[in-house]
């Protein structure tokens, strides 16, 4: 059944008047493009003076967008979009560390949540992001061809160990693992170290997900070969297909080096490379499983369309939803609606180490990147529903 999109009681069930009225002003305020450009510097200055600005981010990006500062604070979170059908993915969402003990404490981290998932039904997914087990440096390094140092080597055999526990660990609680993309030029040795493990701990089922950012005109290619080697040495794969969120630093890039650019020539270059991965994945979904990420409206109704035209159930265990929590709940929720897979992102960690994160979900949110009126609009139908307005 195709779900309705506009069903704004249904989205917004679990938000009280005034979370709604937190959201509406919120969403206002990043659609302004210059607000966020120089709220961005202002935050990333006060951070780095020490100014004690913690309890005014938490009180308004902070708590729309991450569910707390530890594991615990998620849970209530969890707890609540559950008996609605939602899921929870916990993300621990520290990012741009350099440090070998903060990798050490990510991978714990990973460890733990594997636990969480084994027991809890409304977790079905554990994650991680490969530059949260590795300086970013090595794995650019590495994607260059670059020979590594003694040293080096050394760093990478611990990187390739913390994969190494995690997908284990994984495959021994039998769960799964989703594996997120970054930037084009650390991603080669990412995907190297995903692919040993998908052929190491996918022989029976996908464990290991890795991510297929579709704005990249490569990667339709490289669905193709992974499916290649995947038959030929018989292993299962599991792919989260999303668009990707790093264009702006990837074209940037691209233009400073002189090389061309990874990222698809237009939007909707980049749209029908992600419906054709879709496509692809439905095609052989004996050998792929899918797990969607995406806020886009129409990629859900096209995957639904193809599910129904394959009649396979809403909750077949090979195809998964995802959105981020603090966006697109009229999506998430009205799929859980009508029984299908879905997932939220949930986001935590402290509150200075989420900034990145933060910062990129704001900037995706202006005007210009076009999802803000969208959120907008919903919520506005939503403020009129309840006579808020
Ligand atoms: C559950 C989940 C997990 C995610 N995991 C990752 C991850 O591991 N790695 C990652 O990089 N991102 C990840 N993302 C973010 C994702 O890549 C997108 O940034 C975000 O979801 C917006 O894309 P969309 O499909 O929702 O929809 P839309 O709003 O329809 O698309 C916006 C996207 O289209 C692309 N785009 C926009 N303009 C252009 C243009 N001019 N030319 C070419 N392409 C353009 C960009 O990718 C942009 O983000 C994840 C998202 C979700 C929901």
């Amino acid at each position: 059944m195709r779900p309705d999109f506009e069903n704004t009681a249904i989205a917004f069930q679990l938000k009280t008047d005034s979370e709604l009225e937190r959201a509406y002003f919120l969403f206002r305020l990043i659609a302004n493009e210059p607000l966020v450009k120089i709220g961005t510097a202002v935050t990333n200055f006060a951070i780095k003076a020490h100014l004690p600005i913690e309890g005014l981010i938490r009180a308004s990006v902070f708590d729309h967008f991450c569910g707390g500062v530890n594991e615990e604070d998620c849970l209530p979170i969890i707890d609540r979009m559950y008996e609605k059908g939602v899921r929870s993915i916990l993300d621990y969402s520290v990012e741009g560390k350099e440090v070998e003990n903060q990798f050490d404490d990510a991978l714990l981290k990973t460890l733990e949540i594997l636990d969480f998932v084994k027991e809890k039904d409304a977790m079905p997914f554990a994650v991680f992001k490969p530059t949260g087990f590795g300086r970013f440096q090595l794995y650019q390094k590495l994607s260059e061809g670059a020979t590594l140092t003694d040293d080096e080597n050394a760093e990478w055999e611990r990187v390739i160990n913390r994969y190494e526990q995690a997908c284990k660990k994984a495959h021994d609680l039998d769960v799964s693992l989703l594996i997120d993309a970054e930037e084009s030029w650390m991603q080669d040795a990412a995907d190297d170290l995903v692919l040993q493990m998908m052929r190491k701990y996918n022989k029976e089922k996908p464990v290991v997900y890795n991510t297929l950012q579709m704005y990249r005109w490569d990667r339709m290619d490289y669905l193709k070969q992974l499916l290649e080697i995947a038959e030929q040495e018989d292993f299962q794969i599991g792919v989260k297909v999303v668009r990707g969120a790093y264009m702006e630093k990837e074209n940037e890039r691209a233009k400073e080096y002189n090389y061309q650019s990874p990222i698809c020539e237009s939007k909707q270059a980049t749209d029908d490379n992600f419906d054709q991965a879709v496509s692809y994945i439905m095609e052989h979904l004996d050998r792929i499983s899918i797990y969607a990420g995406t806020h886009n409206e129409e990629s859900c109704h096209r995957l639904i369309e193809q599910m129904e035209a394959k009649k396979l159930e809403a909750t077949n265990p090979n195809i998964w939803f995802g959105q981020l929590y603090g966006m697109s709940d009229h999506i998430t929720f009205n799929l859980a609606e009508l029984g299908y897979n879905v997932s939220k992102y949930v986001p935590y960690g402290p509150v200075r180490d989420v900034m990145p994160y933060l910062i990129r979900r704001a900037e995706e949110n202006t005007s210009v990147a076009g999802q803000t009126s969208r959120e907008l609009s919903l919520l506005k139908k939503e403020k009129k529903r309840r006579k808020l307005d």
